[in-house]
């Protein structure tokens, strides 16, 4: 099956006051991947996923959910999502299962398919089921969040930064639970970060946007490897100073006593980059390239004009 599980055509939104945090967004997310949604602070992340979740009105577009239109469709469509929200916005005297209680009847779960138990111990909650949400800790509430997101087994779950400034351990089971949702029962998610490593390794595809506008859509794999930043390593037969820097080669002396040799692969070649060490009379031992990762893709796309 191919499909979309998300599709957004000419999405703007204008806040109230003149805000425009989405310009006319066009973008497709296929069913069945992880899906990361990328930007800088403000880029409009959270008020996509604010609009998809149906917590935030659109000015203009269409968006489809599973290929129920939203405006057409709200009930099918709003069914066929899971949102964790960025903001930890729980009632303080619900326990972890009232809630789940409350979520499930919203969505109208019947009572004899709500999965409350397997959900709780799949995010570690088990022991605090009857303990109020006021007494969670914040890795504890932001568990609840995602637990409310599942109660009405979505197609489709959205994280908007569901590891900003969590510990490493919640953060570690965030991501086994999503890879497990994704893999074992075919769920498509969607998800938001600050971490690009963390993007990098757990998203299949990418977009990436900046000030309301997509800048980039491509498989990670693409992103990667489309972007021109090379780093060259050479290590020196013998210890020396490095070759000095020059408009289009950067140098920096790395502890180990290499040199790394930054350089954009359209306007420079890997010849003349040897050339430069030779012409500083080193003598090369060893050499190797490294990859461009995340980080330079996403600050080359977003930097400010
Ligand atoms: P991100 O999640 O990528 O950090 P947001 O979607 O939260 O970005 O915000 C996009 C822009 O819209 C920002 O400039 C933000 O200040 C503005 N914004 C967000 N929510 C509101 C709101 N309720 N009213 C007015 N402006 C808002
Ligand atoms: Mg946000």
């Amino acid at each position: 099956m191919t499909q979309d599980a998300i599709r957004i055509a000419g999405l703007k939104k204008t806040y109230p006051g003149g805000k425009e945090a989405l310009k006319g967004i066009d973008l497709a997310v296929p069913a069945g991947s992880v899906f990361g949604l990328l930007g800088p602070n403000g880029a409009g992340k959270s008020t996509m996923i604010n609009i998809l979740a149906g917590l935030v009105l659109k000015t203009a577009g269409k968006v489809e959910i599973w290929g129920w239109d939203q405006d057409a469709n709200p009930r099918q469509s709003r069914a066929a999502i899971g949102v964790m929200p960025q903001e930890l916005n729980l009632d303080p005297f619900f326990t972890p299962r009232g809630a789940l209680d409350v979520q499930a009847g919203l969505y109208g779960v019947p009572k004899a398919d709500r999965r409350s138990d397997e959900i709780l111990r799949m995010v570690g909650l088990e022991d605090k089921a009857e303990a109020y949400a006021r007494t969670l800790s914040g890795g504890m509430r932001r568990r609840l969040l995602l637990a409310k997101a599942l109660v009405h087994a979505p197609q489709v779950l959205v994280l908007d930064e569901p590891t900003a400034g969590v510990d490493i351990e919640l953060r570690q089971m965030l991501w086994e639970n999503v890879r497990k949702l994704n893999r074992d029962r075919g769920m498509t998610i969607i998800l938001t970060t600050h971490y690009l490593e963390e993007a990098e390794e757990m998203c299949d595809e990418i977009a990436i946007i900046n000030h309301g506008a997509l800048v980039a859509r491509d498989s990670t794999a693409n992103l990667l490897t489309q972007l021109d930043a090379r780093t060259m390593v050479i290590e020196p037969e013998s210890a020396c100073s490095a070759p000095p820097d020059t408009d289009a080669i950067k140098v920096d002396t790395r502890a180990d006593g290499t040199f790394a040799f930054s350089y954009r692969a359209r306007e420079t070649s890997a010849e003349a980059v040897l050339e430069h060490v030779r012409a500083a009379g080193i003598r090369i031992r060893d050499v190797r390239t490294e990859q461009a990762d995340l980080q330079d893709v996403f600050l080359s796309l977003t930097r400010s004009r």
